[in-house]
């Protein structure tokens, strides 16, 4: 990938990231969300734990990395799960999720996740 490609996903992210706004002006009743994962990497025997926190002034921007270097716009989006919950005012959830990317690699990661939601 060369650098000018890299500069321009670069940006790409952080226009996301701006135009997610902030945890407190989407949901202003969440006073804090933790997400806890153990992503499972495929060709890897030992699982890897992953917290997540978000506060009111964290993006409202709910996603977790693939774990493959050569992921290609992989990752987990948890987005539609925490909406949900929020929706239905929800303490907690957990489930599955695989990579959503493609990649030349294979070794995509998958995550078994917990979300517990806090409100004010
Ligand atoms: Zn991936």
């Amino acid at each position: 990938m060369n650098n000018r490609r890299n500069a321009a996903r670069r940006e790409e992210k952080l226009q996301q990231r701006l135009e997610a706004g902030f945890v407190a002006t989407h949901f202003p009743e969440v006073a804090s969300i933790v997400v806890s994962m153990i992503y499972n990497q495929r060709g890897i025997k030992k699982s890897l734990l992953r917290t997540l926190n978000f506060f009111p002034s964290s993006c409202a921007l709910f996603r977790a990395e693939c774990l493959c270097k050569d992921c290609v716009d992989g990752g987990f989006d948890l987005n539609q799960v925490i909406t949900a919950m929020i929706r239905n005012h929800r303490g907690d959830a957990k489930g599955e999720l695989s990579c959503e990317g493609n990649g030349p690699s294979a070794d995509h990661s998958a995550i078994v996740y917990e979300v517990a939601i806090q409100y004010s």
